[in-house]
């Protein structure tokens, strides 16, 4: 039952200070939704048609915490879905399944609906190999689904793909996801070091540990995810020198650990 698998929609806890770097991306997704969120009359009266946002770039890079983001930022209800969750063996049950993300997003309104991995939900119809089937009509029922959303000022539609150039183009139209942002891996090294402050803000520190150190050993085109495994295996390898530490009696044993009690070194980055 599709009921089931998909979460309750809700606002998300991810802030912008979780996210390093991506500025342009930061800046463009809060102004298409921010502004007709803020004067739906004034869109409504000039019959412009609100813009889907589809983020594309390479696994890893960020897009889901930008969509959780300005989620947060806006007050939004977050509706997250797979593309490959949606999609179901019985006959019409597909659809059925988009119906309802859509029912959902209505009720819990205002509402992200994030659909990651779009390109297997939509993909270019003719192409997916189902020979006029199931694909071409979940496609026609998002279609029908983003256009219908006008009238309702309330519902945002993100979504998420590595593989752009297998969306159906129908998609891609003005007034559904006509508006694409590249989210790529970090390439310069001020970016870098924003996303290894942004994974690091809450771990205390030793004072030698200096982020442009970190970044200069990793190579180029590093995603946040990369970073991600990086900084939370350099936590872990300090919380457990702390761990033997008490256990050889070398410190006092404290009765709770917290995570203030775990000090991160330059060396546990390495
Ligand atoms: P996929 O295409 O595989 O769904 P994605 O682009 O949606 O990937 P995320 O799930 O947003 O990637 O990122 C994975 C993890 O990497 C995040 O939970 C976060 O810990 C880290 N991360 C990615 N980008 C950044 C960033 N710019 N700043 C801080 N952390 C980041």
């Amino acid at each position: 039952n599709y009921t089931q698998t998909v979460g309750v929609p809700k606002v998300p806890k991810v802030q912008w200070s979780d996210i390093g770097g991506l500025e342009d991306v930061k800046r463009e997704i809060i102004n298409t939704i921010n502004l007709p969120l803020k004067h739906s009359k004034l869109l409504q009266s000039t019959l412009l048609k609100r813009s889907g946002i589809l983020l594309y770039g390479p696994p890893g890079t960020g897009k889901t915490l930008i969509a959780k983001a300005v989620a947060t930022e806006c007050n939004l209800c977050f509706l997250s879905v797979k593309g490959p969750e949606l999609l179901n063996m019985y006959v019409g049950q597909s659809e059925q399944n988009v119906r309802e993300v859509f029912e959902k997003a209505r009720q819990a309104s205002p509402c992200i609906v994030f659909f990651d991995e779009l390109d297997s939900l939509a993909p270019n119809r003719g192409m997916s190999g189902d020979s006029g089937g199931v694909m071409d009509r979940v496609v026609s029922q998002l279609l029908s689904e983003m256009d219908g959303l006008n009238e309702n000022g309330t519902i945002f539609v993100i979504g998420a793909t590595n593989r752009p150039d297998l969306i159906d183009p129908a998609l891609l139209r003005p007034g559904r996801f006509d508006k694409l942002l590249y989210v790529g891996p970090c390439t310069d090294n001020p970016s870098k070091v924003a996303v290894v402050k942004a994974l690091t803000r809450k771990f205390k520190l030793s004072e030698k540990v200096n982020l442009q150190n970190i970044v200069n050993t990793c190579p180029d085109n590093v995603t946040g995810a990369d970073f991600y495994g990086i900084c939370s295996n350099a936590w872990m390898t300090a919380a457990c020198r702390l761990i033997k530490k008490i256990e050889k009696g070398s410190i006092e044993k404290v009765d709770e650990l917290t995570h203030d009690s775990v000090v991160v070194t330059l060396k546990d980055f390495e």
